[in-house]
């Protein structure tokens, strides 16, 4: 991958690549060197934006790469702000590794009362700060040989970060891969990048340059991380260089769990409301549209007595649908007072429960979702 021309694309591997802007010679931005093509390209299959020319990375991150993260204010706040956020899903005795950590600010700023072994991966003189700061250090290109020796020296990782790295790897799919082998079953992995909308719509014209061979949208990351079976559950528009996108991804085969979990709660709530209706009639609460999937879902159609609702409501009258089950107004609920309330409004329970108990209810309440729980 030393001085090559791009002709396929570098995530989908599509030819016919059509050129956005044509910007001639130009040097690398960060030093001396002698002038290399500077051509913007477009993927019509993926539609990610890629550079024509690329440049050997040894000499575009060179040992003596003179940028430090730590340097700049807005940066440091912006991964503090980060580290907090990612610090909810962790846990004493969690590997967190940070791609392109630089000077380790990110690292260095997860909260210090965790017990966590932070792993730098930084292949510029940089790195050396990484270690002063105690972390453990690998002076490399990340790849899915250093992901390799990251899990033989410290396990997998539950949070793995990469910012404003995946636009500058020439083997993106290794890149990938050793994410993918790296991250915890339940692990994250977000990665931070330039969006392709701030040079396209914003004209950030002097952001093209060698450095960066590729420029992500949402969309064309999705794409990538999509072929290393890495799902995006949730992207922002953040406002680093100018106009970034930061995404949290998953492992795909999340999805089998999510499917385990969903049956077995469903089983769970299931005994759950058959035990309370050994005990006295069942009344739900909320005849909303999602009680129905869940009535269904749970198969407790044959233990619920009645749905009650506010008392203006336009059901009252009506069978929930599929079922016998009448929808009936509150009043009911104080009049009757079963032993147990079905809460499938327990979205909003925390309005709702308050409520019921001044209007004189005085039974237990169930929470369905996502755990299923008896609240006396
Ligand atoms: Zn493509």
């Amino acid at each position: 991958v030393l001085d090559t021309e791009i002709t396929a694309c570098g995530s989908c591997g599509a030819g016919g690549l059509v050129t956005i802007i044509d910007l001639g010679l130009q040097p690398l931005a960060e030093r001396e060197s002698t002038p290399y093509p500077l051509k913007l390209l477009q993927c019509g299959t993926c539609s990610l934006v890629q550079l024509s020319y690329q440049a050997d990375p040894h000499e575009v991150f060179p040992e003596d790469h003179p940028y430090a993260t730590g340097n700049t204010t807005f940066l440091r706040n912006h991964f503090s702000s980060l580290a907090r956020q990612l610090s909810r899903h962790l846990r004493d005795g969690d590997v967190v590794v940070d791609i392109g950590a630089n000077d380790g600010t990110l690292l260095a700023a997860y909260p210090g009362q965790l017990a966590l072994t932070r792993v730098a991966v930084e292949p510029t003189g940089q790195a050396a700060k990484c270690r002063e700061k105690g972390l453990v250090t690998f002076k490399e290109f990340f790849s899915l040989g250093v992901a390799k020796d990251i899990l033989n020296a410290t396990g997998r990782a539950k949070v793995i970060t990469a910012c404003n790295v995946l636009a500058h790897v020439p083997d993106v799919h290794g890149f990938l891969e050793g994410v993918r082998l790296l991250l915890a079953d339940d692990g994250i992995f977000i990665t931070e990048n330039h969006d392709i909308d701030s040079i396209l719509h914003g004209l950030q014209v002097d952001t093209i340059y060698h450095e960066h061979l590729r420029y992500y949208s949402v969309a064309s990351l999705s794409y990538l991380l999509g072929m290393h079976n890495l799902d995006v559950s949730k992207s922002e528009l953040i406002p680093s260089h100018g106009g970034s996108f930061r995404v949290w991804a998953r492992h795909r085969e999340n999805i089998l769990v999510f499917r385990e979990r969903a049956r077995e709660t469903a089983a769970k709530l299931h005994d759950l409301v058959a035990a309370a209706a050994a005990e006295g009639p069942v009344y739900g609460i909320g005849a909303t549209t999602r009680a129905v999937p869940l009535m269904h879902f749970g198969d407790l159609a044959g233990l619920v007595t009645c749905v009650c609702e506010v008392s203006t409501s336009e059901k009252i009258g009506m069978l929930m649908p599929g079922t016998t089950i009448p929808v009936m107004p509150d009043e009911y609920l104080i009049e009757q007072q079963p032993p147990h309330a079905l809460m499938f409004s327990w979205h909003i329970a925390g309005s709702i429960i308050p409520k019921l108990r001044s209007a004189g209810y005085r039974g237990k309440f169930i929470i369905p979702l996502p755990e299923p729980v008896i609240r006396a």
